[in-house]
């Protein structure tokens, strides 16, 4: 059965990575409202421009115009069930997705809890940057292209660094993430809907501990 769910943790614990090969693996379709938004900008529309600033700076963009952007998407379905990526990240857009999602006749299944280290944030974030045509994740270290300069999974040349992914712009994600994201986690764990994932593991591993999530077969 499609199942819907979120996955929440701080800027850097590989949300995208994940949603990517739940993609892949299991037909479900990931809703990154940071895609969203970059996509947005680059339209060069009204709303791209004033996102952009925002974004750069590391802050968060209104609840407002990332919920109308979810909105439209949940609208349009998806058969094999959604991921939330980098959605909600206020206790105001977590009653809205649950407003959304009870419209269409459907719920949320698990909000995966994606723990990490800060120290290692910083370092995994500043090394990051991913291919334009396809949005395979690199890292200068610990991930390289095999061939640099060429995306290994389409062969594009258009890899890219993200404009927020300096130091100083992390320190504002960061705060931003336990000021105003992080209380989602006491909010869906009161909810029963919280499963915590070590995600400091390697992707293997971490993508098995969210299959088992998907699959019930954690409690
Ligand atoms: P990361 O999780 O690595 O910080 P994202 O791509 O999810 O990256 O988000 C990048 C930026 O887009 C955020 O720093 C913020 O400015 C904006 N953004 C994305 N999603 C939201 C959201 N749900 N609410 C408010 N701002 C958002
Ligand atoms: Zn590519």
């Amino acid at each position: 059965m499609a199942k819907n769910i979120i996955l929440l943790g701080p800027p850097g614990a590989g949300k995208g990575t994940q949603a990517k090969r739940l993609e892949d693996d299991r037909g479900m379709v990931q809703l990154s409202t940071g895609d969203m938004l970059r996509e947005a900008r680059s339209s060069g529309s009204e709303m791209g421009r004033r996102v952009a600033e925002i974004m750069d700076k590391g802050q968060l963009v209104t609840d407002e115009i990332v919920i109308g952007l979810i909105a439209e998407k949940i609208e349009a379905g998806s058969e094999g069930g959604f991921i939330f990526d980098g959605f909600p990240r206020t206790l105001k857009q977590a009653d809205a997705l649950g407003a959304l999602l009870a419209s269409k006749g459907t719920t949320l299944d698990a909000v995966i809890e994606m723990r990490v280290d800060d120290a290692v944030l910083v370092k995994r974030i500043t090394g990051r940057y991913t291919c334009g045509q396809c949005g395979a994740v690199y890292h200068d270290e610990t991930r390289p292209t095999k061939v640099a300069g060429t995306c290994d999974a389409c062969g594009s040349h258009d890899l890219r660094r993200r404009a927020d992914d300096t130091e100083e712009a992390l320190t504002t994600r960061l705060m931003e993430y336990y000021k105003k994201t992080s209380p989602l986690i006491g909010y869906y764990y009161a909810k029963g809907d919280l499963y915590p994932v070590d995600a400091l593991a390697e992707m293997d591993s971490v993508a098995r501990a969210i299959a088992a999530v998907l699959d019930g077969e954690t409690a």
